[in-house]
């Protein structure tokens, strides 16, 4: 059986998350993905509840979305803060000095911050592009681009559904040909470009409720 981990997933810890936890752990039990990665915006104390919380069966990778000057970068497999507002190139430096991957979170997206898929992108250092992301709009044709440009540069691809509701958990992720996988083995298999990036966008009806429950209720966990 493939391995497969939601490479981006967001928690109450989040500004503009509502999924607890508790409710991250019940959904991906209930929907029988393999782990996710944490991708906080700009924080890691969703990260650091997450982790201290004995969920064997299930591979949390720790991670954080931070927030650059030129878009949202994933730092996967890293336990340090990425302070907001820096230079994209530092950012990268950062997580990588941090033991992590750098990945280009959700690229060329029209309504999300996020880095413009061109050349000058390849010398930055990034490890990955998130080519498919569930919140993508319109979703085939930026699959189309994100991929054609991973293709083009050789770069490895992943997967996520940027989850900010439990609901959305798992539309996309990312599959690795392991029957066991550790965060190492994960980050390795990323590097080496080893993984099948695989899913599909939010439904129209989630997308609405995502908004409605954000103005209904604050992010608290
Ligand atoms: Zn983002
Ligand atoms: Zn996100």
């Amino acid at each position: 059986m493939p391995f497969k981990i939601d490479m981006h997933v967001h928690t109450c810890y989040s500004k503009d998350g509502l999924t607890t936890p508790r409710d991250l752990i019940n959904q991906l039990r209930k929907i029988g993905l393999n782990g996710a990665a944490i991708t906080d915006h700009d924080t890691i104390e969703g990260v650091e509840k997450m982790l201290k919380s004995h969920n064997d069966d299930l591979l949390i990778i720790p991670g954080i979305e931070t927030s650059t000057k030129s878009g949202h970068i994933l730092g996967i497999n890293i336990t340090t803060p990425i302070p907001k507002g820096l230079d994209i190139k530092e950012a990268i430096e950062r997580i990588h000095d941090a033991g992590g991957i750098a990945i280009a979170a959700h690229p060329q997206a029209p309504f999300k911050d996020c880095v413009k898929l061109n050349s000058k992108i390849i010398d930055l250092g990034l490890d990955a592009i998130e080519v498919v992301n569930s919140s993508f709009f319109p979703f085939l044709p930026l699959i189309y681009l994100s991929k054609k440009f991973a293709v083009r540069y050789r770069m490895p691809q992943t997967a996520g559904s940027d989850s900010h509701i439990p609901e959305t958990i798992g539309l996309a992720y990312t599959i690795i040909e392991n029957d066991e996988a550790s965060v190492d083995d994960v980050i390795e298999a990323i590097r080496k470009g080893l993984t099948i990036p695989f899913g599909k966008g939010i439904p129209l009806m989630l997308r609405i409720k995502k908004i409605w429950n954000l103005s209904a209720n604050s992010s608290t966990c």
